[in-house]
């Protein structure tokens, strides 16, 4: 979608911080950061939300979370502990409609969340 901010970022229109990719997936810095580790994993492929996934795509979803523990394996938070969020509609605060987990990490985190 040629006017969907993160597709863009994926076709690297606009530049982005990359920390990992693979076939399916894509994760960069965040660009406001809200904790010492802000990372955003998304599939190259555009889906609104984790709404939009197909029942089918259960593979895709595999990926993300696998590239998820990645990063958080790069960034050197896998034993200290992250959080991955993935806010889903507008309600739950989600601002850029092309699917995102956030993780999250480097500092600690107070449940419940805001
Ligand atoms: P949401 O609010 O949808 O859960 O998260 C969207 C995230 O995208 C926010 O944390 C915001 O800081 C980040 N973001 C917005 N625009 C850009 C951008 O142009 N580049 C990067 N790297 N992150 C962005
Ligand atoms: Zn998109």
């Amino acid at each position: 979608m040629s006017n969907c901010l993160f597709c863009r970022i994926v076709s690297g229109e606009i530049p982005s911080k990359m920390v990992y990719q693979d076939e399916q997936c894509m994760a960069f810095d965040d660009v406001n950061p809200q904790a010492p580790v802000h990372v955003l994993v998304i599939p190259r492929a555009h889906v609104e939300s984790l709404q939009g996934f197909q029942t089918s795509e259960t593979n895709l979803m595999g990926a993300l979370l696998q590239g998820c523990r990645e990063v958080a394996q790069l960034k050197g938070v896998s034993d200290s502990g992250y959080r991955v969020v993935a806010n889903t509609g507008s309600s739950a605060g989600q601002t850029v409609f092309h699917m995102h987990f956030h993780v999250l990490g480097g500092r600690s985190f107070a449940w419940p969340p805001g």
